[in-house]
């Protein structure tokens, strides 16, 4: 049994985090799921986020060029310690599968239902909120807390990081990510990216097709040898094995009665610790070669522009990354939420990628994740939090932000 922690510095207790505190952040969570903010649709809750930022007193809070709202609080010039959480959610999907109006964050039993409850407009309110009692209680910190309420994080996970890292210059040292681990620890996610294969053949009259060259046909090839690669692709012991998968395909032909000359696929891998973009890539060409295919295949390519206007592209690819076991982030996090919880808390992996992907996965800032609500539920029918939870977040937010700053060692 692992010894339990000695006593850190000034906490919160559940007291701090009154009626009145525990009531205006779950009314803020209310607003949050009450206005839509599809990814490049945030306007409206970036709105809200700066103006609960400011009342809450937050020293200082701003919209970034690609629409990020950054609250800042604590003491300039120090280590600075980031929270993250997006903005944005997916749609809701086929609303007759809904029992809940998915904008209308109805309570029901201790649980708020409602598109983006669980991911992650409730780690939203908790950061919020949580941070908010250190601008209230006028904490003296050594370093900053800043709370980074980040657009598109659906489609383009760690863009919007990219952008806040490396366009705004802010720098953390340490991030906290918001997605839900049901009040426990995450410490990394395999990767993702997507890949783009096209088979090339030669048209002709459908009446003939021996006179030319069909593309779907060298294309079925092609996806029944991804199926059988599948199992041959490596493995991490903590992520587990990078997988891949056929998730669309479209040929093009003159007309119904004519044999396609090309063919277009579209490829999911999931990328685990050790693989690379250019390795995977490699491994189809490999295969192209093999079955004498005529086709290419390269990395797929996301242009987007933010509700700000502010356009950004890059490659689709989203590195894996995981924290080591005895990083003293980790440590460190492990002994404020068992203080916090009353529990130790256990530590895992997403299944899902997130925005670690820039941040450790390329930027390799140490990042883990805590939030509240199960994951299990993120992007499905009848998403829903529990608002105990929520009320937990916040108060071990605002200690981990002590705990954090005052504790760790930082560069
Ligand atoms: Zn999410």
């Amino acid at each position: 049994m692992a010894p339990s922690s000695p006593a850190l510095t000034p906490r919160f207790q559940r007291s701090h985090w009154d009626e009145t505190r525990a009531q205006a952040c779950i009314d803020f969570l209310k607003r949050l799921v009450q206005t839509p903010s599809l990814s490049g649709q945030e306007s409206a809750v970036a709105r809200m986020v700066a103006a609960e930022m400011r009342d809450l007193g937050y020293p200082g809070v701003r919209v970034d060029r690609i629409g990020n709202v950054i609250g800042r609080c604590g003491r300039p010039g120090g280590p600075i310690l980031l929270f993250n959480a997006h903005m944005d959610t997916v749609d809701i999907g086929d609303p007759g599968a809904w029992t809940h109006d998915p904008y209308g964050a109805e309570i029901e039993q201790g649980r708020l239902y409602g598109r983006g409850a669980a991911d992650m407009k409730g780690a939203l309110a908790a950061m919020v909120h949580g941070i908010g009692l250190l601008a209230r209680h006028q904490i003296d910190l050594p370093g900053e807390v800043i709370v980074a309420a980040v657009v598109q994080e659906e489609p383009t996970e760690g863009m919007a990081m990219r952008v806040l890292v490396e366009e705004e210059g802010i720098r953390p040292h340490w991030v906290i990510l918001g997605e839900p681990t049901n009040l426990q620890i995450a410490r990394g996610h395999r990767g993702r990216m997507e890949i783009r294969l096209s088979t090339f053949g030669r048209s002709c009259h459908a009446s003939a097709p021996q006179q030319g060259e069909n593309a779907l046909y060298s294309a079925a090839r092609v996806i029944f040898g991804i199926e059988l690669l599948n199992s041959n692709l490596m493995t991490d012991a903590v992520l587990g094995q990078g997988t891949i998968a056929v998730t669309h395909l479209s040929s093009v032909a003159g007309g119904r009665n004519v044999i396609p000359d090309r063919c277009d696929l579209i490829i999911d891998r999931r990328l685990t610790l050790g693989e690379t973009a250019s390795r995977a890539l490699a491994e189809i060409e490999a295969l192209l070669r093999r079955e004498n295919i005529r086709g290419e295949v390269q990395t797929g390519y996301y242009r987007t522009t933010s509700y700000t206007g502010y356009s950004t592209e890059g490659p689709e690819v989203y590195p894996a990354w995981l924290m080591p076991e005895d990083h003293p982030l980790l440590t460190h996090t492990i002994n404020s939420l068992e203080q916090t919880l009353g529990r130790r808390p256990t530590v895992g992996v997403w299944a899902f990628s997130t925005d670690g992907t820039y941040t450790m996965g390329t930027a390799g800032i140490p990042t883990i994740g805590f939030g509240p609500g199960d994951d299990r539920l993120a992007h499905t029918a009848d998403e829903s939090i529990r608002l105990e939870d929520i009320h937990t977040a916040a108060v071990a937010y605002a200690n981990l932000a002590v705990d954090l700053l005052h504790h760790l060692p930082h560069p």
